[in-house]
């Protein structure tokens, strides 16, 4: 089966619907999720989503927190452009009925997260990328001009390598003709042209043992555009949030949002003993990296399971009407976070890099744009600043908008495209070794590729993760499509370029730790 639109764009996170309803008055938008609409990383978001909307704050002081965190590999004029271009993004989120808490004047109630200086953190409580996932759903629901394909999967980009032709990576002409995608319910594979295609697949989180991403964050469309030849970067800097809901039964894991530390909660060992001085002198505020090594050396010295986050000493009230969700879901399995420390552990929660982007969401691959955590766009550098993601994936949907809604007046489809080709392959007898893989790529990858790496740890995951690829490329030429089968697929390749890399950054920086080089190469030059 074949289909014809202007716009196709996978990804209904905010990203991706942000970008639908901006390019929908000027061309037909297929929008496609591989679950249902709403179930995104976005839906997840707690904390908000940073940007200056009062006076004491400034953009300078956004942009050096920004490139603070980003130690060193932030670009500073994407940063600058980013920091000042939000404002105007959240009027657009708020037109679009996305609401914010306000204080009792009617101004933004700004919450403020480690690594910020200022308070800068717009809210909806704590669940604000549910409150935005919610009012853009509905929007794009309503508009005449989009089609939503829910429970449909995108498994290949379509390009010249379709018309029979050899593509090489860095090739200055490759073009994107549309995408392959796999409708779940019919088993059936649809042709999707387009004139222009957008990836907003989000993160990768699934790749590891614990992770705060749900179950959709398997890093496909980073996967596929590095399959097409694409440009990807920067996979080494995985962010694991410090702080999720210590719970070994729950996946994804549940997110403890940094807001409570700036609300003033503080770290504490098993036995109760603060620890965060010894590695910062921001104490429980310093950068999510920092923490999060700081409670990765604390579990393994001490041999204990996680630490605790304690709020204890803090306004009941306070906590309750800032907190509601900690609150409730803590309630749950019987931790009043009013009067018990939370135990916490971390998990992987956001990678910086992907697929690399200039400052107008344009991909390496003609007609082919990225938005959102698949994209690098040179914003987060070596470490995400807390609360940048949504307005990055909000900055870079509307600016590629613009040159799509420009570009698409000279573009045509392309013809004589073939359809999927099912030859060779029979139905998946395998789900044992498709399940099998798929834990021992999380082991190998959460084991070396974690939070702290080395040489050592890094060649064994590649000598093991070669062994998990071979065997997953076999099973694939033989087998009819699955969902899980192409998710190994695309987290085999996404684990491959993170540990490629890691191994080619020789030093410690930002997220990337390395034992054998622990300081970083500018650090090195000056002493
Ligand atoms: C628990 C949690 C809390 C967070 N808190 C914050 C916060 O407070 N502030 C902040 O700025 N950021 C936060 N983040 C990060 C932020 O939520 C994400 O970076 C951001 O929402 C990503 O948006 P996106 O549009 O790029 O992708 P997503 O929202 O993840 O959407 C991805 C979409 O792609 C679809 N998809 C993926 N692969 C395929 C495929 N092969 N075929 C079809 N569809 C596909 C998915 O189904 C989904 O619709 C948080 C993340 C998590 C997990």
């Amino acid at each position: 089966m074949k289909k014809k639109v202007d716009f196709l764009v996978i990804g209904t996170g905010l990203a991706g619907l942000s970008f639908a309803l901006k390019v929908a008055d000027h061309g037909k938008v297929c929008l496609v999720t591989k679950s249902n609409l709403d179930e995104t990383n976005t839906k997840y978001a707690q904390g908000g989503i940073a940007a200056v909307t009062y006076k004491p704050d400034t953009f300078e002081k956004h942009v050096k927190d920004t490139i603070t965190a980003g130690d060193g590999l932030c670009n500073e004029e994407i940063v600058r452009m980013v920091v000042t271009e939000a404002p105007r993004r959240i009027e657009e989120l708020v037109e679009w009925g996305a609401r914010f808490d306000r204080n009792p004047d009617g101004d933004f109630d700004l919450a403020r997260e480690g690594g910020h200086s200022e308070h800068r953190i717009l809210h909806h409580r704590d669940q604000t990328g549910k409150e935005i996932q919610r009012a853009l759903s509905a929007r794009v629901r309503k508009h005449k001009n989009i089609e939503i394909l829910e429970e449909h999967f995108a498994v290949e980009l379509i390009t010249q390598h379709h018309l029979g032709h050899l593509i090489k990576r860095y090739y200055e002409n490759i073009r994107c003709f549309g995408a392959y995608v796999l409708d779940l319910k019919n088993n059936d594979v649809i042709t999707i042209l387009s004139k222009i295609t957008l990836i907003a697949t989000g993160g990768v989180g699934n790749l590891y043992n614990t992770t705060t991403n749900p179950f959709i964050a398997t890093g496909d469309g980073i996967a596929m555009v590095y399959r097409a030849k694409g440009i990807i970067e920067n996979m080494e800097f995985v962010q694991f949030h410090p702080s999720s809901l210590y719970n070994p039964n729950e996946r994804p894991s549940f997110l403890i949002t940094e807001a409570i530390r700036g609300f003033g909660a503080i770290f504490r060992t098993i036995d109760g003993k603060e620890f965060m001085h010894k590695y910062d002198k921001q104490g429980s505020l310093a950068p999510r990296d920092i923490v999060a090594r700081a409670i990765d050396n604390e579990m393994k010295v001490r041999g204990d399971d996680f630490v605790y986050l304690d709020a204890t000493h803090l306004d009941p009230a306070g906590l309750r009407s800032h907190f509601p969700n900690i609150y409730k879901k803590c309630r749950s399995i019987g931790i009043d976070i009013t009067r018990d420390m939370i135990p916490v552990v971390p998990a992987a929660h956001f990678i910086c890099g992907g697929i690399k982007v200039d400052k107008n969401g344009r991909t390496h691959i003609n007609n082919l744009f990225a938005a959102g955590e698949a994209a690098s766009t040179g914003l987060h550098g070596a470490n995400r600043l807390a609360s940048n993601s949504l307005l990055e994936a909000v900055v870079y949907a509307d600016r590629s908008s613009r040159e799509a809604i420009h570009d698409i007046k000279k573009l045509n489809f392309q013809k004589n495209i073939l359809d999927w080709n099912y030859e060779g392959t029979s139905h998946p007898e395998e789900m044992v070794l498709i399940t099998q893989n798929y834990k021992e790529m999380q082991q190998i990858m959460s084991n070396y590729v974690g939070i702290v790496r080395s040489e050592l740890r890094l060649t064994r995951a590649l000598q093991r993760l070669e062994i998990i690829y071979r065997e997953t490329e076999e099973l694939y030429k033989k087998s009819t499509l699955s969902k899980k089968l192409c998710e190994l697929r695309n987290m085999i390749n996404v684990g491959y370029l993170i540990i490629k890399m890691a191994q080619d950054r020789k030093e410690s920086r930002g997220l990337h730790y390395m034992t054998d080089y622990p300081k970083s190469k500018k650090a090195l030059d000056i002493h």
